[in-house]
């Protein structure tokens, strides 16, 4: 009984929640980047690699032939439509298919082929003559792991004799079974529960270890203590593989903790820009103004698509109902809806049902809707010191060189602190942020 008041929030809590930042959930991120992604993302930018044993041979390779795949494991890569390796592929494959094994950490944004290159590299090194686990993924969460799950089980769709089980929530065996599955894939605690407490497979066979999204892994401290847990027990010939889509000192101290010898590879990401974006500022005395702001920059310019970003959910709620009572058609993401419910409203942005999506922070980073001309800063980005977040701004305003479109941002400003955080964010770039009369908007072009 005591447990059955634990979803219900008191009040002032989930008023605290609606005032405060409506920041990014990594996981939640990342699996809603996975699913919306329409292919990979190529970069301009050259790899960098860094090994510990420079007499270690280094390949690289231009196609999936070379790879000399098994070859049904080579019909799923083409059935996929994969064609040619992925600039990380090209590198990481070679290296995580040698024999010798080697061990990796590998780093590039979300959608360059980190999955699909660990995915065939486990399939490669599964023997389905032997009938017990021999390779262990870890995932962050559920979902995630499903994910990875379903990547490999249609890599997989011509080698019907590889099997492969889910270690996640919900999936049960009874105690004092031997899993005979070739790959597990799960998150952490069923892990090692499975492997370590119940005793269900023998960790000592285990020939591929991948640890995957690191960075979201790291994020809980549990989950860093368990992957920890369960790499003590594999034995040392086990070839460790390490993916993360960023590379700061965290994620880089756990991936040297646990990953010997490695062979690190990088590929940049495209740096984002504020070239061919206009920036201005319009002088408001109170969030009706502001609102007003925006009913008058519709009135003059014909827009593509446009972007509002709210701090909190109250706010985007609140600038949401009114513009639907004016008759725009707007769309609202912010951190309370699923992961589906998110991919439904993306979905109908891009497909141009609404002109307009107001959203919080959850969009900030990763998400190009090409068609977006115009972006509306209603609360400028700051920390929690409420100091200018510059870095949050580059990413809702800034365009990559694949997108390196013209595009119009404008910063509404309703008070000496917020008008201080348009000076810094201005100096930091060192781009003029223009002054805009909106009673006079066809000077916005
Ligand atoms: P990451 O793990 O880095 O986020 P993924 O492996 O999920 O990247 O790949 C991103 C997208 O690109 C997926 O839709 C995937 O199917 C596709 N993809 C991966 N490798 C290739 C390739 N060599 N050719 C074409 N598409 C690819």
């Amino acid at each position: 009984i005591a447990g059955l008041g634990l979803n219900k929030k008191p009040l002032s809590q989930t008023e605290d929640v609606d005032e405060s930042p409506d920041a990014a959930n990594p996981a939640d991120t990342s699996l809603l980047m996975k699913i919306i992604r329409q292919g990979l993302v190529e970069s301009k930018l050259d790899i960098e690699i860094q090994r510990k044993d420079p007499n270690s041979p280094l390949y690289s390779v231009k196609t999936f032939e070379a790879l000399h795949l098994k070859p049904n494991l080579l019909k799923g890569v083409y059935a996929m439509g994969f064609n040619a390796p992925s600039k990380i592929q090209e590198t990481a494959l070679p290296t995580l298919l040698a024999d010798p094994p080697q061990n990796m950490i590998a780093q590039s944004q979300s959608g360059t082929g980190k999955t699909a290159a660990f995915v065939l590299a486990m399939l490669s090194r599964v023997d389905s003559s032997k009938n017990y686990p021999q390779v262990l993924c870890l995932s962050p969460t559920y979902e995630l792991a499903i994910q990875t799950g379903e990547v490999a089980a249609k890599m997989a769709k011509f080698c019907p004799d590889i099997k492969l089980k889910y270690a996640v929530r919900g999936e049960e065996v009874p105690r004092g079974t031997k899993i005979q599955d070739h790959i597990i894939i799960g998150t952490p605690g069923k892990m090692l529960d499975w492997g370590v407490k119940f005793g269900m497979f023998d960790m000592s066979k285990i020939k591929v270890f991948v640890l995957d999204e690191a960075d979201v892994m790291i994020d809980r401290q549990g989950h860093q203590d368990q992957c920890i847990r369960i790499h003590k027990c594999l034995p040392s010939t086990c070839q460790m593989m390490f993916f993360s889509a960023t590379y700061d000192t965290a994620v880089m101290d756990f991936a040297e903790m646990i990953i010997p010898n490695p062979i690190i590879i990088r590929l940049l990401r495209e740096e984002e820009s504020l070239d061919n974006i206009k920036q201005y500022y319009v002088k408001c005395k109170s969030a009706d103004e502001k609102y007003r702001a925006i009913c008058n920059i519709y009135g003059v310019i014909t827009i593509g698509q446009a972007i509002i970003f709210c701090h909190t959910r109250k706010t985007a709620a609140w600038l949401s109902e009114k513009m639907s009572k004016d008759g725009h058609s707007v769309a609202v993401l912010s951190g309370e809806l699923t992961v589906d419910q998110r991919i439904a409203v993306l979905d109908r942005f891009r497909a141009g049902l609404e002109k307009v999506l107001i959203t919080t922070n959850v969009l900030s980073r990763g998400i190009d809707v090409e068609q977006v001309t115009l972006v509306v800063n209603f609360d400028m980005p700051m920390d929690m010191e409420k100091k200018a977040d510059c870095e949050t701004y580059l990413h809702r305003i800034g365009r990559t060189g694949r997108f390196g479109k013209a595009g119009i941002a404008i910063n509404l400003i309703d008070s000496p602190q917020t008008m201080d955080i348009c000076k810094e964010i201005e100096s930091h770039f060192g781009k003029k942020i223009q002054l805009l009369d909106i009673e006079d908007a066809e000077e916005i072009e």
